[in-house]
């Protein structure tokens, strides 16, 4: 298949090309970064374009009509960015999100749009006046694509514009399929995680997820900061079967991820923030004991200190992933201790390699 793969340099996107190239399609990857997608350039199946889907010159309509199959991840997808740039966050995720879709309606092209597990919001559970017999079931945090409902903070906690982006743009793709036919995948992520998710702080600009932040102290003997004790909890999903069930959405046999909504998780590794740094410190202590000088401190600090005015937080969310299991046969492999144990071994390599040293505790 011609796969145009629009975000290919991101963290699921680099992944993903890697593999549509294993599987000997033939894909055009569009992104403004080439660093993460290096070691797939000299694909002679892979044509990659350097580019700006915002800039005048990008032609939109004459790439989507050359492909048999679009898959865009185009995304601010950090939180730290909803809180210092929420207007570009809703202007990248959603309005240029909405051109490429209706380019695909255009030229009747098939269309897999990634979205996140931030649309579900918070739990009913974390309400005020919940009243359940027993909140901590996690019945009550277990998101299924076409029943729950879906509950977000105030505009004032401006962290909510990414969800409600995403959101809106689930809702016009429904739109186009129920009113032109328009045949799309939409993709729900639950905390993809593995080798590459973010750069570590000062390697490059932006604003890394928890796991970056946590193995940049590590490897620098800097504090791990849990944002109001770390109480949140997350099911973190290793990227490579991320990536499988993602293969298996693009094979669609049968047409049966036609305008069909999928979460993609692994419920059995839910793990509150504030647990993961310990593990994190474990697994470096037993492991990587030779860049040890002093295992860091874990403290807590308020959300508002932490990324500013307009934090707010999903408490907690569990995929039900029984639709991806019946569908597409699919199951996640990667339990939550090698998850991380693989991806800091990754990054301490990349540290090794770069020849980084570590800051001595006395410093
Ligand atoms: N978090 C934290 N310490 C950090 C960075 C993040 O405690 O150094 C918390 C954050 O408040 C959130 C969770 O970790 O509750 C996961 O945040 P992340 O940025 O990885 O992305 P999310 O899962 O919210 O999309």
């Amino acid at each position: 298949m011609k796969i145009l793969v629009l975000g290919a340099g991101g963290f699921i996107g680099c992944h993903l090309t890697h593999r549509l190239l294993q599987e000997r399609h033939a894909v055009t990857a569009v992104d403004l970064d080439m660093d993460k997608i290096a070691d797939s350039l000299n694909d002679p199946n892979l044509s990659f374009l350097q580019q700006d889907i915002r800039s005048a010159e990008w032609d939109l309509d004459k790439r989507v009509q050359d492909a048999d199959l679009v898959i865009d991840l185009i995304a601010y997808a950090n939180p730290g960015l909803y809180l210092i740039m929420p207007l570009e966050v809703f202007r990248l995720n959603f309005t240029e999100n909405l051109k490429i879709a209706e380019a695909c309606v255009r030229h009747g092209k098939r269309l897999i749009q990634f979205s996140t597990c931030e649309v579900y919001g918070r739990t009913a559970a974390s309400l005020k006046n919940a009243n359940l017999a027993d909140p901590e079931d996690p019945i009550h945090a277990t998101f299924s694509e076409d029943t729950s409902e879906f509950i977000l903070g105030p505009v004032s906690k401006h962290r909510w514009i990414y969800s409600c982006a995403k959101q809106l743009l689930e809702r016009v793709l429904h739109a186009y399929g129920l009113e032109m036919g328009f045949n799309y995948t939409i993709v729900r992520p639950f905390n993809f995680i593995g080798p590459k998710i973010d750069f570590l702080l000062h390697e490059k600009q932006g604003i890394p997820r928890v796991f970056s932040f946590f193995m940049d102290a590590l490897l620098n003997g800097t504090q791990m900061k849990l944002v109001d004790g770390g109480t949140n909890r997350r099911c973190y999903t290793y990227i490579e079967d991320g990536i499988e069930c993602t293969n298996r959405i693009v094979e669609n046999p049968g047409g049966v991820c036609d305008r069909q909504i999928l979460n993609i998780g692994s419920p059995q590794n839910e793990i509150s923030i504030c647990r993961m740094a310990e593990l994190m410190r474990e697994i470096f202590a037993e492991k990587f004991r030779d860049l040890a000088v002093r295992l860091p401190d874990i403290v807590s600090v308020t959300g508002e200190e932490f990324y500013g005015k307009g934090y707010d937080d999903s408490n907690r969310r569990i995929p039900d992933i029984a639709k991806v299991r019946t569908l597409l046969n699919w199951e996640p492999r990667t339990g939550i201790r090698e998850i991380l144990e693989t991806t800091m071994r990754y990054y301490v390599s990349e540290y090794r390699r770069n020849g980084g040293s570590r800051v001595p505790a006395t410093a």
